[in-house]
């Protein structure tokens, strides 16, 4: 019995795909065998790979002007790739420190050269989002690097920095594809695909290709935006299977509506959840209301006992991975795209029934 499952990540994949994916498992089309066993460079993949991408500029609205690049080394690879291709100008840039992904980015910015931490909510643990206003970055900064859903800690932007010309940079890892982004707001949009797109493996990174070219000297060729740019991301092996995999979710997320439909029922699903812990007795979130992600719900009871008791007893009755994140403890639950909105319900009936039973 396949259970609810509120991972952060790697999370829920849409039942429809991987149905998909078990069905075409042996052969593909009529080429014979496996997406798996295909050689990257064949007709059969191109054509997997080109209509992937085709797929996700329709669905994101992605503008000519950007590369679509299908990378490895997942989201944290970004944080290196950023400062080495695009701290170039003036060697330096503003970064915003909302949570662990964000902090993880900054320091690895300040490696390579004057990264500068511009705003933080770390003195509530991040559980807000700060408003920067625009004269606060540094006109001279070659980017602002934003995490625009911080994953472990619940919050979202709800709105997007005024950096000027300063291009603008996000980790959109845990909320690519939940809702319409515009994308000609961002210099470059990145994320693993492991929490809404695809299983682990791939990364997307979204640039505008202006910005590429001019990678400091010490840029290793595989961390190179042009090597991978220039090569259609087939300098080497890409992680195909995975390619293939998002294609299929795109497929889905199509079907379904696209990025306003998938919004709207994010919504749906969000609110039952935070509406819930609003009027909860025992229950509580830990986010101000106004900085809420869509996808990411943290809650706790206050007592670090009955946080347990309810991990366990959830995941008992089948609502698996709801435990919070090492490092800030109590509940989290993941509401990813492929969430459906029955397991939210099915969630809240049984923290009202546990509310019931500890109170
Ligand atoms: C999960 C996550 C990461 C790390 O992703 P990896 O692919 O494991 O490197 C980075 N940023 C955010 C916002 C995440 O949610």
């Amino acid at each position: 019995m396949r259970v609810y499952n509120f991972s952060a990540g790697p999370s829920m994949l849409p039942e429809e795909v991987l149905k998909r994916a078990a069905d075409e498992m042996l052969e593909y089309g009529n080429s014979g065998q496996s997406v798996m066993e295909m050689s990257h460079r064949s007709k059969e993949y191109q054509a997997i790979f080109d209509a992937t991408e085709a797929k996700l500029r329709q669905v994101m609205n992605i503008p000519d002007n950007y590369k679509v690049l299908f990378l490895q080394g997942g989201a944290s690879t970004q944080f290196a790739m950023i400062p080495l291709n695009l701290m170039n100008k003036n060697n330096k840039a503003d970064y915003i420190i909302t949570g662990q992904w964000a902090k993880k980015s900054y320091k690895e910015g300040a490696k390579y050269g004057n990264a500068r931490a511009v705003a933080s909510s770390e003195d509530k643990t991040f559980s807000y989002i700060p408003k920067v206003s625009a004269d606060a970055f540094d006109k001279d900064a070659d980017y602002v690097h934003i995490c625009m859903n911080n994953t472990i800690y619940g919050t979202k932007y709800n709105y997007i920095p005024d950096t000027g010309d300063v291009p603008l940079i996000a980790d959109i890892s845990s909320m690519i594809l939940s809702e319409p982004i515009d994308v000609t707001k961002f210099g470059m949009l990145y994320a693993g695909a492991q929490k809404n797109m695809a299983p682990a493996g791939v990364t997307v990174v979204i640039v505008r290709e202006d910005l590429l070219g001019n990678a400091m000297d010490i840029t290793p060729t595989m961390l190179n935006y042009v090597t991978h740019a220039d090569n259609g991301s087939m300098f080497n092996t890409p992680p195909c299977y995975c390619i293939y995999v998002c294609g299929l979710v795109l497929d889905w997320i199509i079907a379904q509506g696209g990025l306003e439909k998938m919004k709207e029922i994010n919504e749906k699903k969000a609110k039952l959840l935070y509406d819930f812990l609003d009027n909860s007795k025992l229950f509580k979130g830990t986010v101000v209301p106004e900085d809420r992600s869509l996808m990411n719900v943290p809650f706790i009871t206050g007592d670090a006992d009955l946080d347990a008791k309810f991990v366990a007893e959830s995941k008992a009755a089948g609502f698996v991975n709801l435990k919070g994140h090492r490092s800030v403890g109590g509940m989290r639950a993941s509401i990813y795209n492929a969430m459906p909105i029955e397991g939210v319900q099915k969630l809240v009936d049984f923290m009202k029934k546990f509310e019931e039973e500890n109170a």
